[in-house]
């Protein structure tokens, strides 16, 4: 395979890495990496990866990074259509090869529970359909650059729609957990205080909006708003 990458790589009008592997290693990269396995031009946040920081594709582009475990489709199929139709050249790359288009906003972009994020109005179990699933569950939207919430899974859900927290699998430290039972899905903490926190927002200023929030909830807040 790494014949192939070299040979191809050379040659290569575009290269665009699809998936965690391929982008920044993924979870076979987990230290301590027994594989060594690496992405193209990364490994985790680091440049570098297979073919190097310098790796320019005949297009005089680096390769495209299109994360996630899985990619969502939509974001394979434009990336390809724009390279097909000449219109490559619109779509600008962020500091992490990914084309700003869809990862330049979070996840929690178009959540249907930001306003229980708001009120910190939380849920403990999966597939609840009201509740903020960042205060117990562990939910990484709010620090996970992706478009999962304004560009749906097959044009009708996401993983926060569907109950399930956000696993941050489009940012190059995925997986963030060990991987050892009982440590996913639960939020870890530092002295009360969520250990992660939205980019921007400092330990003391948490604390506070908490307290205000806290007080402020609605009680339609924690009530199921759906209609089926
Ligand atoms: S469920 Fe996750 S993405 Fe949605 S509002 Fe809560 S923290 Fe943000």
């Amino acid at each position: 395979m790494k014949d192939w990458l070299s040979d191809l790589a050379k040659v290569a009008k575009f290269v665009v890495a699809v998936g965690d592997c391929a982008t920044w290693g993924g979870i076979p990269a987990v230290a301590p990496n027994p594989s060594e396995s690496q992405g193209l031009q990364f490994l985790k946040r680091e440049a570098g990866g297979f073919l190097g920081t310098d790796y320019r594709a005949q297009s005089g582009l680096p390769v495209i990074n299109i994360p996630g475990c899985p990619a969502h489709p939509d974001w394979i199929t434009q990336i390809l259509v724009a390279i097909a139709t000449g219109r490559i050249d619109d779509i600008t790359l962020d500091e992490f090869h990914r084309p700003e288009t869809f990862f330049k906003s979070f996840t929690q972009t178009g959540c249907t529970r930001n306003i229980h994020f708001a009120y910190k109005a939380s849920t403990a179990e999966f597939g609840q359909r009201t509740g903020c699933l960042f205060y117990d569950l562990g939910c990484r939207g709010p620090m996970t650059h992706s478009s999962c919430n304004r560009i749906l899974w097959n044009r009708v859900s996401s993983k926060t729609r569907a109950g399930m927290p956000c696993l941050g699998c489009t940012e190059p430290e995925f997986p963030f957990f060990d991987l050892e039972p009982g440590t996913v899905f639960k939020t870890k903490t530092l002295m009360g205080v969520p250990k992660d926190l939205p980019p921007g927002v400092t330990r003391k200023d948490y604390a506070l909006l908490t307290m205000v929030a806290k007080n402020m909830t609605p009680a339609w807040a924690d009530e199921d708003m759906f209609i089926v």
